[in-house]
């Protein structure tokens, strides 16, 4: 540590989790590595507070640190079930505790990163720059900074918004219970109640598994309900009917909106969930978020600026989430139903693509084609007509 109160930087870095810890790793990985940096986050970053599940086509920046990875997923519904060969894509997952032990392990063989245990108050642009104080009276300076906190508000009323609330079980079991080569990607085999809801299963071993119930839906449950469910689902689908013991749990929420969050703000750049690098149909970022930081550095280091135009396929992505959250949220067509016709009618890869932004045009018109074409036709044409334009419909992943 060889902060410096009111110190210049080339680039602070303000919120040191999945965005800001994968921008600074990959800083650290390219011609830009001697740049004096300030990473500020008012949390310790010492708990294994989330479990990111992505896929990838090839390995990526962090592969050494996957936990564990499968090539076959389950998806089952009421009356469908399929196994899933997912090549060319491995389904992959990385414990919070691992990404965060190894971004820091980068980090310390630089003396020009300093990170600071701290609450940022304010981001500002300045004349020459950007302009950062924090909750203990100091006050940074630096020609960038890339921001992962949400100082805003998501007005619901104006954009399509759904939360994503879940909570899983770490367990445990006696013997063994759990193929390691198959995970659950979905498992839509519990009562919907009108909404969203599935489960997911990731095997780590053959008795060590994370169970996790999802729900689209903007009414949270009580604790004990997602456990109601949680072990209900244990007892019908789990075909291990020993002791287990749950070692740990995990519980979130994750907004799966079109609001257009801005990808910048002059000189304030703004990367993950406040960047706008969540899913809207689906709330995966982890991958996008390793994407935009790519395009970041390379942006930096080919034109000088930090600003990368986003991609087509990436604003083509932005159309398509509002569609299909404008489908859920509205209960055009039930999300089970949905997403079993999704895998049913698709090569899982395609749906992988299409779920990552990386699929082609042709692939997309295929699987809008599987889609319940006439809900989507109508969902167009309240989306044309509906007043709601501050979301990705009306005036885009703002700059
Ligand atoms: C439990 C959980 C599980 C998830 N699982 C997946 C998954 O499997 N796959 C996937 O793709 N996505 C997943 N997500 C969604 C998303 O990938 C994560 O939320 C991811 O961490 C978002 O990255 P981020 O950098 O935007 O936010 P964060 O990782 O939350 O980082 C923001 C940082 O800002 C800091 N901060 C906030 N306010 C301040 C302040 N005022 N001053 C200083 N620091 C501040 C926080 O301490 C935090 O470290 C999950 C989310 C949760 C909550």
């Amino acid at each position: 540590m060889n902060d410096r109160s009111n110190a210049h930087y080339d680039y602070i870095i303000t919120g040191g989790g999945a965005a800001g810890l994968s921008l600074l790793h990959r800083l650290l990985h390219s011609s830009l590595k001697d740049r004096r940096v300030l990473v500020l986050d008012k949390a310790s970053k010492t708990q294994n507070d989330r479990t990111w599940c992505f896929w990838e086509k090839t390995p990526g920046p962090f592969e050494h640190i996957v936990f564990h990875r499968w090539q076959r997923l389950w998806f089952h519904q009421a009356g469908f079930s399929k196994l899933l060969d997912i090549a060319p894509y491995t389904y992959k997952v990385i414990r919070g505790i691992d990404f965060y032990r190894e971004t820091e392990r980068v980090a310390a063989q630089f003396p020009n990163v300093t990170r600071r245990q701290v609450g940022v108050d304010t981001i500002r642009n300045t004349d020459t720059g950007v302009a950062v104080t924090t909750d203990d009276g100091s006050r940074y300076t630096a020609d960038w900074c890339f921001n992962s906190i949400f100082f805003g508000k998501v007005e619901k009323e104006k954009v399509r918004y759904l939360d994503q609330h879940f909570r899983g079980w770490f367990i445990r079991t006696q013997g063994d219970a759990f193929d390691t080569e198959q995970a659950t990607l979905m498992d839509f085999r519990t009562p919907q109640h009108g909404e969203t809801r599935f489960l997911y299963v990731l095997p780590f071993s053959a008795r060590e598994a994370l169970v996790e119930v999802a729900i689209f839906s903007n009414r949270h449950l009580q604790r004990a309900e997602y456990d109601s469910i949680l072990e209900r689902y244990m007892d019908e689908h789990l075909a291990y009917t020993g002791y287990y013991e749950i070692t740990d749990t995990e519980q979130g929420n994750i907004p799966m909106t079109d609001y257009a969050f801005p990808a910048s703000e002059g000189r304030i750049v703004h990367l993950g969930m406040a960047g706008g690098d969540t899913r809207a149909s689906t709330g995966y970022t982890f991958w996008n978020i390793q994407q935009r930081v790519e395009r970041i550095v390379q942006q930096l280091e080919n034109k000088g600026n930090p600003l990368p135009a986003e991609p087509f396929a990436q604003q083509r992505a932005r159309r398509y989430d509002t569609l299909l959250l404008h489908v859920l949220e509205k209960g055009l067509y039930p999300g089970d139903a949905l997403f079993g016709r999704l895998f049913e009618r698709n090569p899982p890869a395609r749906i992988l693509a299409f779920l990552n932004a990386e699929s082609s045009l042709v692939e997309e018109v295929q699987l809008m084609h599987t889609t319940p074409v006439s809900k989507f036709l109508r969902a167009l044409v309240e989306l044309g007509v509906g007043g709601r334009k501050h979301g990705a419909w009306g005036i885009g992943h703002g700059a």
